[in-house]
């Protein structure tokens, strides 16, 4: 039920709001704004927190990097992130198999949205018990309720209720399906270069709307990677990051495969 209100309730109330703000004219750039920024920020707290830094370890951070980035993370509205984590990993273990919490194996929407009404099945100490044990992520993750709301109430502080609107609940939507996007369509739609053993696709649309997991059989080829884009040509705003947090001092042991190991398991 709770997942219900966030994911197709709130949103719904987003998508009335943010219809009345276009018909009335009263979209201004700050709510265009607020929207960008909130899109990328809480888009990269998802990618390069809860799944690069967090679920796979590709590359460890200061405590406060880590803490900035899984409370953007949180901000995108995917629950907290031990949760997030356990049915991530699951879905590695599983990928399109049975277990797998989100395979389109059982239809697309049900990889999309309807899995998510599923969501606490996953045992966090099961799939996630790093992320009890690792104190910053813990709390965050605890916390999270406070985050969400903070993730609402800056836009509202800046821009009043079209501000809530667009920045809040229209980028919260906009994230939300681009995630659910690399758990339906980059199963289903796009190149295979590795052959592995699921039905991951690179789609290049969810690449560069999901700021680079849309490379996602290259993800499941190599899944500690820090960088989901490994030809130069694959955009990946995730990997971006993580290369300047490493080349600015603030990020170290990043993981990446080698060109004989991207080689080797090419088909
Ligand atoms: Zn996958
Ligand atoms: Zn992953």
């Amino acid at each position: 039920m709770r997942n219900a209100l966030f994911v197709f309730l709130l949103p719904a109330a987003g998508v009335v709001g943010a219809l009345v703000t276009l018909v009335q004219g009263r979209l201004t750039h700050v709510h265009v704004a607020l929207f960008l920024a909130g899109f990328v920020l809480t888009g990269l707290g998802i990618t390069v927190g809860y799944h690069r830094l967090l679920t796979h370890r590709s590359f460890e951070t200061h405590g406060v990097v880590k803490a900035v980035l899984l409370i953007l993370g949180s901000m995108a509205v995917q629950g907290p992130v031990a949760g997030w984590v356990a049915n991530h990993v699951k879905h590695h273990a599983y990928s399109d198999r049975d277990g797998d919490p989100h395979s389109p194996r059982e239809g697309l929407l049900h990889a999309h949205w309807g899995w998510l009404l599923r969501f606490s099945d996953v045992p966090v100490e099961r799939y996630a018990a790093t992320v009890r044990r690792d104190r910053v992520a813990a709390w965050v993750s605890d916390t999270f309720v406070l985050w969400v709301i903070a993730g609402y109430a800056i836009p509202f502080l800046v821009g009043g209720w079209e501000g809530l609107i667009w920045g809040g609940l229209v980028r919260q939507i906009v994230v939300q399906n681009v995630t659910f996007s690399v758990n339906s369509v980059c199963h289903r739609w796009g190149q295979r270069p590795f052959p592995t053993n699921d039905q991951s696709k690179n789609n290049w649309i969810v690449g560069l709307l999901g700021l680079g997991e849309g490379w996602h059989n290259n993800h499941h080829a190599f899944p500690t990677s820090a960088y989901h884009g490994l030809r130069w040509w694959e955009l990946d705003l995730s990997g971006y990051l993580i290369r300047f947090l490493d080349a600015a001092g603030v990020a170290w042991n990043v993981r990446r495969p080698n060109r004989l190991e991207i080689l080797r398991r090419a088909s």
